[in-house]
């Protein structure tokens, strides 16, 4: 049991052959991967996957990035997809302050208003955090979204503000950068946080982990992710791979 917990099978480098990629995912003993749309398009094509596969699932929100060309019906739209079965999380949201496109308070004010929705649909949320620490905590608790937590997704930060998610009822996701021999940071994280707490995912097509860094990146390789969490651990990949899944089972709600 291997569960990817955020992955763009809808995004464009998969057109060519995302039934060899989920295939290879299936062969490889990935049991669960939830599809994360982010804009118009990419939500569209995760409904789509979701009604292909049975293991595959959907996350629906709007990306940071993006947030200046979001516009009410979005929301609302997304407010409907919310009770579709396989739809199990709000997301993903929050802030970037990376890329210039949207301007920050832009960003706040969407990523506001996807907290809001998401306690309304009674839905956990994906947090897409880069350059914005500060920031994303602040918010997180003035929303509070504690009341429905989620995932802090791709997390590379510290031991510290991995422990102030968990306290707001988040879990941590760890990725491709956990397996980078120059990640001290995840490295750390995995180490110290508790499995409990814990979440795998690949975010293909991008950062893929080691062997296969800067390549594009599956759902199959998650299994590198979990390998390495185990390696720290001192524990068997078995028990990485089936207590993460437990844990993004019990937080979205699969049986
Ligand atoms: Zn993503």
């Amino acid at each position: 049991m291997l569960f990817d917990t955020h992955a763009h099978l809808n995004a464009t480098q998969f057109d060519e052959d995302v039934v060899d990629v989920i295939n290879r995912a299936k062969m490889e003993g990935v049991s669960h991967i939830v599809v994360v749309g982010f804009d118009r398009q990419t939500i569209t094509r995760a409904m789509e996957l979701t009604e292909m596969y049975d293991f595959i699932y959907a996350a629906v929100g709007w990306h940071p990035v993006d947030a200046i060309d979001m516009v009410d019906e979005d929301l609302s739209w997304i407010e409907e997809l919310a009770s579709h079965p396989k739809v199990v999380a709000i997301g993903e949201m929050g802030l970037d302050y990376y890329w210039d496109k949207s301007p920050k308070d832009v960003q706040k004010e969407v990523f506001r208003k996807q907290i809001k929705l998401a306690k309304k649909v009674n839905l956990p949320i994906i947090i897409h955090n880069r350059e914005a620490t500060a920031d994303v905590l602040q918010i997180l608790e003035e929303e509070n979204a504690e009341q429905v937590g989620g995932i802090m997704h791709c997390f590379t930060g510290s031991v510290e503000v991995a422990k102030k998610c968990m306290d707001m009822n988040f879990y941590i996701s760890l990725g491709g950068p956990v397996t980078f021999k120059n990640a001290k940071k995840p490295k750390e994280v995995a180490k110290d946080i508790p499995l409990e707490n814990l979440l795998i995912e690949t975010d293909c097509p991008y950062l893929a982990p080691h062997p296969y860094r800067g390549k594009r990146n599956e759902p199959s390789y998650v299994k590198y992710v979990a390998e390495s969490i185990a390696h720290l651990k001192g524990i068997t990949v078995e028990e990485v791979s089936e207590k993460t899944a437990l844990n993004a089972k019990k937080l979205f709600g699969i049986k």
